[in-house]
C-alpha cells in the first residue's frame, strides 16, 4: 500500500471524541479513548481538572480538599493498578467521630459507639439483642425515617441520624428516600475505620497531581472554562464522532422534564497556629451548630507543619450541585431523563452519560472510575 493510502486509512480510523466534564468520570473516559487512538477534547466549565476531587495548597501552606474531604477507598485491585500509572500512594486511616451530648462517639455505629452511648459493655450478641428490642417493625419502608427506625430503632435514630439528616438535607428524614440513610452501615465489631474497603489510600502528591498526570497524553486537548449548554449539543454532534457527557442530565435536555435538585455546601476554612486542632480527620455534629461537620484533612494527607486548617461545612440549597436530592419527585424526573439519555446512544453521533451528575446518583470516586473504565472500554471495542 502506498504511504498516502496508509495515512488516509489511519485518518479514517481515528475518531474525534468530545468529553464534557473533567471529573473522574470524564477524565477516565478521555484517557482510555486517547490510548486507543481517539483524539479527545475535554470541556469543563471550571478551569481545573479533577472535578470535585481536587486539592490545593492554601495561602497558609496547608494542602486542603476544595470540595469536601475525599477519602479514597476501593476493593478493586484492577482500579488501583490502573490509577497507579498516574500516582504513587500513601496509606490513609480515616477515623470519624460524632459529637453527641458533648462527647465524641465513634461513627459508623459500632460496638465502641454503643459502649460510649450507654455506658454498658457491649459485645456482638448484646448489640444484636439491642437492635431486636429497639427496631420498629415497618411493613413497607417508604422513606429514610422508616429505614432508620426499622434498622437501628428510635433511640439511635434520635441521637445520631434524625437531626443530622435534617441539617444535611434541609428536609426531614420522612421526606427523603430510604437510600439516603441506607448507605450508613452498622458495625458489629470495634473497627473504627470509617470505610470498610480493602484499600484505603490517598494519592501521595494529592488528587490534583493525579488528575494532571491522567490528562497528560498527546491525544487529549483541554478546553477549560467552557460550559456546555443544551444549545451547544447540536454543534458538538456535528464536530465529533462520539460524546461522553458527565454534566447534569437535566441541563443537557434543557430541563424539559423539570429541574433535578441538589444539596450543596458552603465551606468555611479556618487556620490555627497549632499542629492539630481536633483528634481525628472528621467530626460530625448532629446537635450543635449550623455546620454539619468539621474536617481537618491534615490528619490524612500526612503534611508535617505547625499550622493546620479546619473546614466547616454548612449545607445549603445554593451553589455547586454536590449531593443529588433523592426526593420522590426528583427520582421520578430522573427516570424520564435516564430514558431520554439511553436514546442518545443510538444517534449518528452517540452520546454516553456517565457519572454523578449525568446519572443523578451519588457515587464514590472508585465507583465512578470503574463505571467509566468499563463503559469506555466497551465503547472503544464497539467503535461507538
Ligand atoms: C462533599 C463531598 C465529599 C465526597 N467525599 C468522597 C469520599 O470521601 N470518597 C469518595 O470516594 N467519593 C467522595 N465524593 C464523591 C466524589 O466527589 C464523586 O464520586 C466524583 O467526584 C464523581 O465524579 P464525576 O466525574 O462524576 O463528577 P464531578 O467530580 O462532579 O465532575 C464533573 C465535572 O463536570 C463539570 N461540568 C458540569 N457541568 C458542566 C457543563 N455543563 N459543561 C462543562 N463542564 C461541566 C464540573 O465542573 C466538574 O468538573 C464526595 C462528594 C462530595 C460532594
Amino acid at each position: 500500500m502506498k504511504k498516502t493510502a496508509v495515512k488516509r486509512k489511519i485518518i479514517r480510523k481515528t475518531k474525534n471524541a468530545a468529553v464534557v466534564g473533567a471529573g473522574p468520570a470524564g477524565l477516565t473516559a478521555a484517557r482510555i479513548l486517547a490510548e486507543k487512538g481517539h483524539v479527545v477534547e475535554v470541556f469543563d466549565k471550571r478551569t481545573t481538572v479533577g472535578g470535585n476531587c481536587i486539592d490545593t495548597v492554601n495561602s497558609d501552606g496547608i494542602l486542603i480538599h476544595n470540595y469536601g474531604p475525599h477519602y479514597f477507598r476501593t476493593d478493586s485491585r484492577k482500579l488501583l493498578n490502573w490509577l497507579s500509572k498516574f500516582t504513587k500512594w500513601r496509606p490513609a486511616s480515616y477515623t470519624v467521630k460524632a459529637e453527641i451530648d458533648n462527647e465524641l462517639v465513634s461513627v459508623p455505629v459500632n460496638l465502641n459507639t454503643m459502649i460510649q452511648l450507654t455506658g454498658d459493655v457491649f459485645d456482638q450478641a448484646d448489640f444484636k439483642q439491642y437492635l431486636k428490642l429497639h427496631q420498629v417493625s415497618i411493613k413497607k419502608i417508604q422513606n429514610a425515617e422508616d429505614q432508620c427506625l426499622s434498622t437501628v430503632g428510635g433511640e439511635l435514630y434520635e441521637k445520631i441520624f434524625k437531626k443530622y439528616t435534617q441539617k444535611q438535607w434541609g428536609k426531614t428524614a420522612a421526606e427523603l428516600a430510604p437510600e439516603i440513610t441506607a448507605r450508613l452501615p452498622l458495625r458489629f465489631d470495634f473497627d473504627e475505620r470509617y470505610p470498610r474497603e480493602y484499600f484505603q489510600l490517598l494519592p501521595r502528591d494529592g488528587y490534583s497531581s493525579l488528575f494532571s498526570n491522567l490528562v497528560n497524553h498527546p491525544n487529549i486537548k483541554l478546553a477549560l472554562g467552557r460550559e456546555v449548554f443544551a444549545r451547544d449539543i447540536r454543534a458538538l454532534k456535528r464536530h465529533y464522532d462520539l460524546i461522553i457527557y458527565t454534566g447534569p442530565v437535566d441541563q443537557y435536555f434543557d430541563y424539559k422534564y423539570g429541574c433535578l435538585n441538589y444539596r450543596s455546601l458552603r465551606f468555611e476554612w479556618k487556620t490555627y497556629a497549632q499542629e492539630y486542632k481536633q483528634p481525628c480527620v472528621q467530626i460530625n455534629y448532629p446537635d450543635r451548630y449550623d455546620y454539619t461537620r468539621s474536617v481537618e484533612i491534615k490528619h490524612v494527607t500526612g503534611q508535617r507543619c505547625m499550622k493546620t486548617t479546619v473546614c466547616f461545612e454548612y449545607p445549603t440549597d445554593e451553589g455547586e450541585p454536590l449531593y443529588p436530592l433523592l426526593s420522590e419527585e426528583n427520582i421520578a424526573r430522573n427516570h424520564q431523563y435516564q430514558k431520554a439519555a439511553l436514546n442518545e446512544r443510538h444517534g449518528t453521533t452517540p452520546v454516553h452519560f456517565i457519572g454523578r451528575l449525568a446519572e443523578f446518583k451519588y457515587y464514590n470516586m472508585d465507583q465512578v472510575f470503574l463505571r467509566s473504565m468499563n463503559l469506555t472500554k466497551m465503547i472503544a471495542a464497539k467503535g461507538k
